[in-house]
């Protein structure tokens, strides 16, 4: 594997061959960007090119030093990931690491330490970091990744310099789904512009049931509903939510044995939260086809490729303010969605104002 097999990243790419080429190295980096845009694999394809016999900038994938790395067991390059059931990096795994790269290079030239999801670091666990950071072993190469630095201590940031990962191309999503997922070409296009350039997310989509969920969602705001049936709406998210929240405690607790019910609490939250502000998501991907129909004849900039017709004839009836007066609308809900507001409420609030049917209005039925 070398660099030309990671997908894109041609402004990521020329930076490392560079660096290695010209031996101009930080002694940090962080990789930052979307999951599955390659980060790890640019990571270890620099280890290997640093280290590489062949010494030509690419790695020659075919020397001692490549195939180890390639393989996992080469004594110098390190890939330290969070553990699975807790999702943390733990101040002993740091420590770990620390020991192994305070030795000198067993076989290779550097030293290079891959921190996977390096926001995921114990508080503990990055201050013990920050040490070696600031007083690096000669020859020794940290690369940490991870989807957004706002998680990272900015003393451990600041001593990194940074390199950016790009979300996929529709085009590069859509045919990893046609090559290796065996989907046909038009299902492929409507699955990849859903996805936004994340391919985990694309992936999920190729599951009939996730499509069939956000096809609901869809309905629930595009399709014409009294007051009543907006808050049947509201009332069924609200009932996903509970279940979800149900749920995902349960598999937490299930996953780490003792961990008190506060913790379990705190974790099933914060995905409830990514689990809502998903939904809004999709609102807004809704809202935001029917404001480009506005402006547009061409349907190449829709997300919802499967709804052409109805994002157009919705187009017509609503006028521009309007349109992003309900933009608006998502988006201050998931602001405050995390707050102490009640949450039916305010989902009721956000349908009514999406549906334009004024609060107050008396049921019709
Ligand atoms: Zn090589």
């Amino acid at each position: 594997m070398s660099f030309s097999d990671v997908r894109e990243q041609e402004v990521a790419k020329k930076l490392v061959r560079n660096m290695v080429g010209s031996g101009r190295l930080a002694h940090a980096y962080v990789f930052v960007g979307p999951p599955d845009t390659g980060k790890v694999a640019m990571a270890v394809n620099m280890a290997k090119a640093l280290n590489c016999e062949a010494g030509a900038g690419d790695p020659c994938d075919a020397c001692r030093q490549c195939r180890l790395i390639d393989k996992g067991i080469h004594p110098d390059v390190h890939v330290l990931r969070p553990r699975k059931a807790s999702r943390t990096i733990s101040i002993n795994s740091v420590r770990e690491l620390q020991r192994r790269i305070s030795l000198k290079p067993l076989m290779g030239i550097y030293k290079v330490s891959v921190i996977v999801e390096a926001d995921r670091m114990m508080q503990e666990a990055a201050n013990s970091l920050l040490k070696s950071l600031e007083e690096p072993p000669p020859g020794t190469i940290f690369i940490l990744t991870c989807e957004d630095t706002s998680g990272l201590l900015p003393t451990v940031l600041s001593r990194c310099q940074r390199i950016n990962f790009m979300p996929l191309s529709q085009r590069t999503i859509e045919s990893i789904l046609v090559d290796e997922k065996g989907l046909d070409p038009g299902r492929a296009r409507v699955i990849s512009r859903l996805a936004e350039g994340r391919l985990s997310v694309a992936l999920a989509y190729c599951d009939p049931d996730e499509i069939e969920w956000r096809r609901k969602l869809l309905d629930g705001v595009s399709e014409a509903a009294d007051v009543l049936g907006v808050f049947n709406e509201s009332g069924r998210l609200i009932d996903h939510f509970n279940r979800y929240r149900k749920d995902i405690a349960a598999s937490i607790k299930a996953r780490n044995e003792g961990m008190d019910e506060e913790a379990v609490a705190a974790r099933a939250k914060g995905l409830l939260l990514q689990e809502i502000s998903r939904v809004l998501s999709i609102y807004m991907s809704w809202f935001r086809d029917v404001l480009v129909a506005k402006v547009t004849k061409s349907d190449d900039l829709f997300t919802n490729m499967d709804r052409v017709e109805l994002i157009r004839r919705t187009a017509v009836s609503m006028s521009t303010g309007d349109i992003i007066r309900k933009i608006e609308a998502i988006g201050e809900i998931a602001v405050k969605i995390d707050g102490n507001i009640n949450r039916k409420i305010a989902l009721d609030v956000l349908l009514l104002d999406l549906h334009s049917i004024p609060e107050g209005e008396p049921c019709s039925r």
